[in-house]
C-alpha cells in the first residue's frame, strides 16, 4: 500500500437503494491537486461528502495519514487535517467575517496558533481584512466564498476539498480564487481536491484528474498527458 495521505476504498454510499457512489476507488498525494470532473449529479458531492463524515458509506474505507477514518463523525476528521469548503460558500450570515474566519479554529490542534493563521488568511484576502467586522451576510458571493476558504484554512488542514466552488460566480473572481488555491497549495504543500465542472479550467489547475460518471470513477491519470478530446468523450460518457 502507498503512503497517500488520503486513500478512498471500494467506497459506496447513496441515498435509501438509490447508489450515488459505486465502488470508488482514489488516492491523493501529499501536496498534489486532484481535479474531480463530471456532469451534475455524477456523485461528486456524495462522494466527498462521504469522504468529509457529512453522508454515511454504505461499504468500503477512507484512510486518512493511514488512519482509517470511515467511522469517525465530520467534526473529528476536520481535527485530522481534512477540511471541506462547501459549495456556495456557505457562511453564518449574522456573524462577521472575523467571527466566521474564528469558527474555524475550533479545533483543538488548531486553536493555539489562531492568531497567526488569522494574519496568514488575511494576508491571503485582504479583502477581508477590510470587513473583518461586517456582518457575512452583507458580501458579495465571492467575498463569502472566501470567507468560506478563510474558515476551513483557519483549521489548519493538510489537505482540502473544493466543491465547485466556480458556481455562480463572475470569470475574474474565479481566476482570483484559484490563484489563491494555487497559493495554499504551493505555500502551505496543503494537498487540493476540486470539485470542477469546467474540465478545461481543471486540467489546467492539477496535477490528476478523475471523471465520475453515475457514481463511478470512470478515467483517472495525469492531468498534463490526458487529451482533451478523450477527457471529453469520458465526462459526458460516449
Ligand atoms: P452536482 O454537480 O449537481 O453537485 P454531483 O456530481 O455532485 O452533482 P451529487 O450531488 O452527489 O452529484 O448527486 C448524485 C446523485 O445523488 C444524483 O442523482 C442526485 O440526484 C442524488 N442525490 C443527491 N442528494 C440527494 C438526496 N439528499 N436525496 C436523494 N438523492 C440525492
Amino acid at each position: 500500500m502507498s503512503d497517500a495521505l488520503l486513500r478512498v476504498e471500494n467506497l459506496h454510499a447513496g441515498y435509501g437503494d438509490f447508489v450515488a457512489v459505486d465502488a470508488v476507488n482514489l488516492a491523493v498525494e501529499k501536496g498534489e491537486i486532484v481535479a474531480l470532473i463530471g456532469i451534475n449529479g455524477a456523485g461528486k458531492t456524495t462522494l466527498m461528502h462521504t469522504v468529509a463524515g457529512l453522508h454515511k458509506p454504505t461499504a468500503g474505507n477512507v484512510f486518512f495519514k493511514g488512519e482509517d477514518i470511515t467511522a469517525l463523525p465530520a467534526d473529528k476528521i476536520v481535527q485530522k487535517g481534512l477540511s471541506l469548503v462547501p459549495q456556495g460558500g456557505r457562511c453564518f450570515q449574522r456573524m462577521s467575517v472575523q467571527d466566521n474566519l474564528l469558527m474555524g479554529s475550533y479545533v483543538r490542534s488548531a486553536r493555539k496558533n489562531a492568531k497567526q493563521t488569522l494574519e496568514r488568511v488575511y494576508e491571503l484576502f485582504p479583502d477581508l481584512a477590510q470587513m473583518k467586522q461586517r456582518p457575512a451576510g452583507n458580501l458579495s458571493g465571492g467575498q463569502r466564498q472566501m470567507v468560506a476558504i478563510g474558515r476551513a484554512l483557519m483549521a489548519a488542514p493538510a489537505c482540502m476539498i473544493f466543491d465547485e466552488i466556480s458556481l455562480g460566480l463572475a470569470p475574474a473572481v474565479i481566476n482570483d480564487i484559484y490563484r489563491k488555491i494555487a497559493r495554499i497549495n504551493e505555500e502551505e504543500h496543503t494537498s487540493i481536491i476540486l470539485i470542477e465542472q469546467d474540465i478545461r479550467r481543471a486540467q489546467k489547475v492539477s496535477d490528476t484528474f478523475c471523471i465520475m460518471l453515475k457514481g463511478k470513477i470512470v478515467l483517472s491519470g495525469k492531468s498534463s498527458e490526458i487529451d482533451s478530446e478523450t477527457l471529453k468523450k469520458a465526462y459526458f460518457g460516449i
